[in-house]
């Protein structure tokens, strides 16, 4: 599946100790840029509404859209243009929308008034960072009505477990990723083993999307260059195929 980025906007706030070290603000310092400062995109907003010469959409039917990976959807200082965002998202029915969040305790308060069950082409991913986030996250996210619901635990920081709530029957991807960049936290390869663990038993979609900076594998430490952090992931889980 072909999948764009579209950031309607750039910069957050850190909440959460999954946002230590935020990708958002390692790259804009980088840039010089204050990451902190929330702004409107000038020239992205309207993505998914830009057409080409031809007349067709630039992101093409099918695609899988990647919303605000740059900022959070539901953060405060977007609720002036969130709504036509959902406007955007609901006239573009062809192409689904990943939406990622760790602000899902504003959910209720962030949806369109046509939302009823929600738009059948959004996915709601809640990130889950540790147990502590586990605890309060998906039950929120198990509550709200969400037509896709996936689990992103990334940066994953601890061993975690997920006991029952896997067994809810709503949650349709749990993926997992280390943290990128020079400063990241270890990603320890057994906490990746006992999560799939838990989701084969549930019958769930698991994924590990990427190793990130710091790899553990068997008791052994890798430096991963973010380049090579998705090839390794894919690399580490077909070893685990193997020799399970
Ligand atoms: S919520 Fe996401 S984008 Fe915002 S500071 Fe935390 S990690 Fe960065």
């Amino acid at each position: 599946m072909n999948r764009i980025l579209w950031s309607p906007w750039h910069g957050c706030h850190k909440c959460s100790p999954g946002c230590q070290n935020c990708y958002v603000y390692y790259l804009d310092q980088l840039h010089n840029k204050d990451a902190s400062i929330v702004t409107k995109s000038k020239t992205n907003f309207t993505l998914p509404l830009k057409k080409t010469r031809n007349g067709d959409y630039k992101i093409p039917s099918g695609s899988e859209v990647a919303t605000c990976f740059t900022s959070d959807f539901f953060l405060e200082e977007a609720d002036v243009w969130r709504d036509e965002a959902w406007s955007i998202i609901k006239q573009r029915s062809d192409v689904t929308f990943l939406i990622c969040t760790k602000r899902v305790e504003r959910f209720l308060d962030c949806i369109p008034s046509d939302w009823n069950d929600g738009y059948s082409n959004v996915i709601l991913a809640v990130t889950c960072e540790n147990q502590e986030k586990i605890e309060k996250r998906l039950p929120i996210l198990l509550s709200i009505p969400v037509q896709k619901k996936y689990v992103f635990v990334s940066p994953i920081l601890e061993e975690v477990h997920f006991g029952s709530f896997l067994k809810s029957g709503q949650i349709d991807l749990v993926s997992v990723g280390g943290e990128s960049y020079p400063n990241a936290r270890e990603c320890n390869f057994d906490w990746i083993k006992i999560i799939k663990k838990e989701c084969d038993q549930n019958d769930i979609p698991f994924d590990f999307h990427q190793t990130g900076h710091h790899f553990v594998k068997n008791q052994k430490h890798y430096k991963i260059s973010h380049r090579e952090e998705y090839s390794q992931a894919k690399k580490a889980m077909k070893y685990l195929e193997e020799n399970d």
